[in-house]
C-alpha cells in the first residue's frame, strides 16, 4: 500500500490505524457474522458502538456527561447553520455573530431567516486575514456564534471572546479536538466530522442539556435538537458507519494521550510549515501575517510570483504531496494539517518549500 501526504481540507487524512481497523469492521464487526455496513442500528452490536462513541467524545473534550450531551446528525455543518437559529431564534430575537470568513458568512445568512442578526465584529475589511479582538455584543442576546477555525482563510481563535452570561456557540468543524481548550466555555459546538474527526456523513453536535431544553418546540421533528436529544440520535437511522469511524478516531486520540498531546504535536507541525514560509518571505506570502491568528490546521499562503503556482504544485505531486491547491474562492495554496496529518509530512513540506524557493527565487 502506498500512502502519500494528503493535505486535503476535507474529507481529509485519517490515522492509518483507524483505516485498518475500519476495514476489518467492514468485513465483520464483533464476531457478529455481519459487516458494520449491514448491522441494524437498533441491534446490540451497533448500539454498543453508538453509546461508547458518545461517551468517548465527551470524555475527550473533558465535558461532564451529566451536563452535556452529544448528538450524531446528518446534513453536514451547513445544516447546523440553519438548525441553530431555527431552534433558538424568532422574529425580534437577536443573536450575535462574529464574521471571520466564508463559513461564518453562510451561518449569518441562514440565521437572518429566523431572527435578528447583529454582526458583532468582522474581519471582512482585510479579506478575513485576522481574528477581530473587540466585539459589539448585544446585551441579552440569545447566543454568540463564532467559527473557531476558518478553514478557507487560515485563521483560528486562540482566545475565546468573553460573552458573559450569553451562550457561546461554535462552528468547530475544522479544529474540534485540535487543542486542549476548555470546551465547557461553549453551550453548543457543532462540527462536520470530515475534517478533524472522521469521515464525511456525520455531524457532531455537543451541547449543554439545559440549553437544548430551552429550544423551541414548534418546528419539524427531524429539525429539532430536542427530538434528537430525547431519542439519543436514533429518531431516524443514524449514519452508523461514519459514527463507528469517529469512535475509532476518538480511541486513537485517547491512545495518543489525549488533547494536550495532540495539541503539542499540532503546534510542532504548524511551526515547521510557518517557519519555512517566514524564512523565505521574499518568495512566499502567508495569508495571515500575525502569528497570533494563524490556524494550526489550515496554513494558507501564496507564491509571490503566481506564475510559479503550477510548477510548485507539480513538484509537490512528484514528492507525493497532494491537495495543496488553495480553496477555489481565494486561490493560492493551503496545507491542511489536521490531527491525523503526520509530523513527517510537515517536515517534507517545509523542506520542499525551502528547496523550491532557493531553486526558483
Ligand atoms: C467544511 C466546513 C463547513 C461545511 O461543512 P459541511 O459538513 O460540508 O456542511 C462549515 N464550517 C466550517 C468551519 C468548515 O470548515
Amino acid at each position: 500500500m502506498n500512502r502519500i501526504y494528503n493535505f486535503s481540507a476535507g474529507p481529509a487524512t485519517l490515522p492509518l490505524e483507524v483505516i485498518q481497523e475500519a476495514s476489518q469492521g467492514v468485513l465483520e464487526i464483533n464476531g457478529s457474522g455481519m459487516s458494520i455496513l449491514e448491522v441494524s442500528h437498533r441491534g446490540k452490536d451497533y448500539d454498543a458502538i453508538h453509546v461508547e462513541t458518545r461517551e468517548c467524545l465527551l470524555r475527550v473534550l473533558g465535558l461532564d456527561p451529566e451536563m452535556y450531551t452529544a448528538l450524531f446528525l446528518g446534513g453536514g455543518a451547513s445544516t447546523q447553520f440553519a438548525l441553530l437559529p431555527m431552534n433558538f431564534l424568532a422574529p425580534g430575537v437577536t443573536a450575535d455573530y462574529i464574521n471571520t470568513g466564508e463559513w461564518a458568512a453562510k451561518a449569518i445568512k441562514e440565521a437572518k431567516r429566523f431572527g435578528t442578526v447583529n454582526v458583532a465584529s468582522s474581519s471582512e475589511d482585510a479579506k478575513f486575514s485576522y481574528i477581530p479582538k473587540t466585539h459589539s455584543l448585544t446585551p441579552g442576546a440569545r447566543y454568540v456564534h463564532i467559527t473557531t477555525n476558518n478553514t478557507i482563510e487560515g485563521t483560528e481563535f486562540h482566545a475565546l471572546p468573553d460573552t458573559g452570561d450569553v451562550p457561546l456557540i461554535a462552528d468547530a468543524s475544522s479544529d474540534i479536538m485540535a487543542k486542549a481548550i476548555d470546551y465547557s466555555r461553549f453551550h453548543l459546538i457543532y462540527a462536520g466530522a470530515q475534517k478533524n474527526a472522521g469521515p464525511a456523513g456525520v455531524t457532531l453536535v455537543i451541547a449543554r442539556k439545559d440549553f437544548i431544553a430551552e429550544a423551541k418546540d414548534d418546528i419539524a421533528a427531524i429539525l429539532s435538537y430536542k427530538t434528537h436529544a430525547k431519542s439519543d440520535s436514533m429518531y431516524n437511522t443514524p449514519p452508523c458507519f461514519s459514527i463507528y469511524v469517529v469512535g475509532l478516531v476518538l480511541k486513537w486520540i485517547e491512545a495518543q494521550g489525549g488533547l494536550s498531546v495532540v495539541e503539542a504535536r499540532n503546534q510542532e507541525k504548524a511551526a515547521l510549515v510557518y517557519g519555512a514560509l517566514d524564512a523565505n518571505s521574499g518568495f512566499y506570502e502567508p495569508a495571515v501575517a500575525d502569528p497570533v491568528d494563524r490556524s494550526l490546521m489550515n496554513v494558507t499562503f501564496r507564491l509571490r510570483n503566481a506564475e510559479l503556482d503550477k510548477k510548485f504544485l507539480a513538484g509537490a505531486q512528484e514528492r507525493q504531496m497532494d491537495g495543496l491547491k488553495g480553496h477555489r474562492n481565494v486561490g493560492g495554496m493551503r496545507a491542511s494539517i489536521y490531527n491525523a496529518f503526520p509530523v513527517e509530512g510537515c517536515k517534507a513540506l517545509a523542506d520542499y518549500l525551502t528547496e523550491f524557493a532557493v531553486a526558483n527565487g
